[in-house]
């Protein structure tokens, strides 16, 4: 089996070690066999076919990142739209994610448009930053239901979508409303920096399975020894839980 993997913008959008999930999805597919191709896709490296992707990962990243990417990724907006709906998998992360949605305030109320993907928007605030470690409940079939990470973001998104779940501790989408990061088809978005996949090798391989099932007839993934990550997941939600 292949894996296409196409790390969106990394040199734009990888804040708090972000690019330890595409490491983390390349080390859990090829340990059961799976050949992983990796493509970088930015402003000046984009000789690669979008739908040649299983996996896209898009980072976090400032405000001025964001705006250069929205600016470049802007002319794929209708393939990358055709991509999602075909159940093409897509994880963003915090500032990837803030920019697939329709607008993003900034602190001084400037709006800068998103890329409209889907309809959520984001607003910064001018008080504080939502910082701190994070724990969440997530209504994805898998197991545990805790996903664990690390977020800081101005940023507040609001959205009726799906949640990825509700916040145990910390704060997620916003200040308010106790949800965390939207679901739509195979699309997450998250605050969950950390990098949220080594802690959570469960959402690592059910972005995995996801992406293969597009492609091959598999009900499950080959079980790996995750003991020491699940050790480390489960002394954070010790910690802060
Ligand atoms: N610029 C965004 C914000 O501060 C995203 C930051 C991030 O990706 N951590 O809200």
């Amino acid at each position: 089996m292949q894996l296409n993997i196409i790390h969106l913008y990394p040199d734009l959008l990888n804040l708090y070690g972000d690019t330890g999930n595409i490491k983390c999805l390349q080390k859990r597919a090829e340990d059961r066999g799976i050949t992983v191709n990796t493509y970088n896709f930015s402003d000046s490296e984009n000789d690669i076919d979008l739908s040649d992707g299983d996996l896209f990962f898009m980072g976090g990243g400032s405000d001025k990142s964001q705006q250069i990417v929205y600016e470049d990724f802007l002319k794929y907006k209708k393939t990358f739209q055709e991509l999602i709906e075909q159940n093409k998998v897509v994880f963003a992360v915090c500032g990837g994610y803030q920019l697939l949605g329709e607008k993003y305030i900034d602190k001084f109320g400037n709006q800068l448009p998103g890329l409209n993907i889907l309809d959520y928007t984001s607003k910064s605030s001018t008080g504080k930053r939502l910082i701190g470690n994070i724990i969440i409940k997530t209504s994805l079939d898998i197991t545990p239901k805790t996903i664990v990470g690390f977020e800081n973001h101005g940023g507040r998104t609001y959205s009726n979508h799906d949640c990825l779940g509700d916040v145990i501790k910390g704060f997620g989408n916003n200040d308010t409303d106790k949800k965390e990061g939207l679901v739509y088809k195979n699309f997450i978005g998250t605050y969950l920096h950390g990098p949220v996949l080594p802690k959570n090798p469960h959402l690592a391989d059910y972005l995995i399975l996801k992406a293969l099932q597009n492609k091959y007839s598999i009900d499950s993934l080959e079980k790996l020894d995750d003991s020491i990550e699940m050790k480390a997941h489960e002394k954070i939600i010790k910690l802060y839980g």
